[in-house]
């Protein structure tokens, strides 16, 4: 969805994004719920781009493999701005990181993609490491049974006895 400065009205543009087709499907799966309002001014020749996103995700366990309900939740505000001339472009955006001020993000043309503004935004909330609880057993190394369902047969074993291994040759 790509917006020309053109098309922002001067009291601002305010989007109900209830479409999902923006959602990078390679790295998570949205059930199509959901809401994602964004809101687009223009201010002193940049744009102001205020946006929150809550999803319904499902993501996989980086250590059952298992996939849970994540809800994603997410506020952002960023300024764009039109930049013809990179070299001033880096000096801009070096003042920028020093201050408190949203992310300024220079574009060479004055257009906004809010998909790809909530695509970026997504991959941001994501979470470092994605487990299914806090707690999560993970697989066996050995079986690759998932541990959070009971312990499985090797584990059992090891768990009985220290000596188990030495039973077991001797039943050899
Ligand atoms: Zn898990
Ligand atoms: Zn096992």
């Amino acid at each position: 969805m790509r917006i020309n400065w053109d098309e922002i009205p001067e009291g601002g543009l305010f989007l109900t994004i209830d479409d999902f087709s923006w959602v990078p499907d390679n790295e998570v799966v949205c059930q199509g719920q959901g809401e994602c309002v964004v809101s687009l001014k223009k201010k002193g020749g940049r744009v102001l781009l205020a946006g929150s996103m809550r999803l319904l995700l499902l993501l996989e366990c980086d250590r059952c493999l298992d996939s849970f309900a994540h809800t994603l939740a997410e506020e952002f505000e960023i300024v764009f701005e039109v930049v013809v001339d990179e070299e001033k472009a880096v000096v801009v955006s070096e003042y920028f990181c020093q201050s408190n001020a949203p992310d300024v993000v220079y574009r060479n043309e004055p257009v906004v993609d809010v998909y790809s503004v909530l695509a970026e935004q997504l991959y941001l909330g994501l979470p470092e490491k994605s487990l299914c609880r806090d707690n999560c057993l993970g697989l066996c190394p050995e079986c690759g049974a998932n541990l959070n369902c009971g312990p499985c047969d090797c584990n059992r074993g090891a768990a009985a006895s220290p000596f188990s291994v030495l039973i077991r040759l001797k039943d050899q």
